[in-house]
């Protein structure tokens, strides 16, 4: 594969647009050398770094990968006498980026699937997937959900840093396959349109809402980003195959959103939908009560705008917790959305601004309830629109 003239932009534009921590309050960090020196002692006792004298082949795989990927940064592997089929990635100390592949992985995977599968860690590492939550670390259930979302999101980016690196597209496809089964190529004739009928059955069943509850996407909807992927312009650029894609890039994150979704049979775009309508209604009445008076002509855009028993839920909380209290519960549930894609935040912010024209009272204490909720919602830039 040719490497493209600027890389970095290149790498940037391959990222899937869900894959983002954009506006979720989550500050880069730099990972010290300390840190960093424990990781690598810890494979230097557990697993065997690869090395040319040892192990040419892997060797040249990796040496592959970093070429493509990451010139700039030093590329060491280690394998790790286990069965299980996995990888993972680690900051390595001095500028490096560390790979460790269990040997089981390595048994099942041809030298050009391993590129793959090396590129595919190393696209975790360079997009800085390391900073991304856990989803132990919720706060709820909602939030939950999102950061498995984005960790979801975050492997079809990797999957497409995996998917430049190989030599034969097909084997990013069976690199695929083979994690799903664990079964060697004896037992495969690979079928790529036999094996996606899977996902069609799943999808025709209404998807599994157990899904969401994955880190990673089920392996049939991971080959299908790809084969998008493989008809993107975002693609055909980066492989200098000239400017006839059959999808642009907006298209191709569409379908692979779309396939992500159906997955779940669209079960957290309800969620999230749901969560969001509650952080429109708490904010809207935050700002209806920031001057401590909920004016009838409020209460009127309130009805209109979430029914009659929008009104009774506001009186009753205004009645029991008083007016200061409301921002609060609409902070709560604007922290539990934090993790949602961009756009609809976006869009839900756009519509609290909205309603913050049609509210009474001062206009400055308007201004410092939108203000906090730019800030919470890290939409700095369009508050200052
Ligand atoms: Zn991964």
């Amino acid at each position: 594969m040719k490497r493209p003239i600027d890389p970095k932009m290149m790498l940037e534009a391959i990222k899937y647009s869900n894959d983002s921590l954009e506006y979720a309050g989550i500050q880069n960090c730099v990972i010290d050398n300390e840190v960093r020196e424990r990781f690598k002692k810890h494979q230097l006792v557990t697993a065997t770094k690869i090395v040319p004298e040892l192990f040419p082949t892997i060797c040249k795989a990796a040496d592959d990968v970093k070429n493509i990927l990451a010139p700039e940064y030093k590329l060491e592997v280690y394998v790790k006498n286990n069965a299980d089929f996995q990888a993972s990635c680690f900051p390595g100390v001095n500028n490096s980026i560390s790979v460790v592949l269990n040997s089981g992985l390595v048994q099942l995977c041809s030298v050009d699937e391993l590129r793959f599968v090396v590129g595919h860690e190393v696209g975790h590492y360079l997009f800085k997937h390391y900073l991304y939550p856990r989803a132990e670390e919720a706060q709820n259930q909602v939030e939950k959900l999102n950061i498995l979302a984005l960790l979801r999101a975050a492997e079809i980016t990797a999957d497409r840093s995996g998917f430049v690196c190989v030599q034969n597209k097909e084997n990013a496809f069976k690199a695929i396959l083979k994690l799903a089964t664990g079964l060697p190529d004896d037992f495969i004739r690979f079928n790529l349109s036999a094996y996606l009928r899977q996902a069609k059955e799943l999808q025709d069943m209404g998807g599994d809402e157990y899904s969401l509850l994955h880190t990673h996407p089920a392996c049939c909807t991971r080959m299908r980003a790809l084969l998008w992927f493989d008809m993107s312009e975002v693609y055909y650029e980066w492989a200098g195959l000239g400017d006839c894609a059959p999808i642009n890039a907006c298209e191709l994150n569409k379908r692979v959103t779309h396939d992500l979704s159906l997955a779940s049979g669209f079960r957290l775009t309800e969620i999230n939908k749901k969560e969001i309508e509650q952080a429109l209604f708490w904010g809207v009445l935050a700002l209806f009560v920031s001057d401590g008076c909920f004016s009838k002509a409020e209460q009127i855009l309130l009805t209109q705008n979430f029914g009659e028993s929008g009104v009774d839920i506001a009186l009753d909380y205004l009645r029991e917790f008083g007016p200061d209290a409301v921002i609060n519960k609409f902070e709560s549930i604007l922290q539990s959305i934090r993790f949602v894609d961009k756009t609809s935040k976006r869009s839900l912010f756009e519509d609290i601004e909205r309603f913050s024209k049609l509210a009474g009272g001062e206009v400055s204490k308007l201004e410092t309830v939108l203000m906090r909720t730019a800030n919470l919602m890290n939409f700095h830039q369009l508050a200052g629109k």
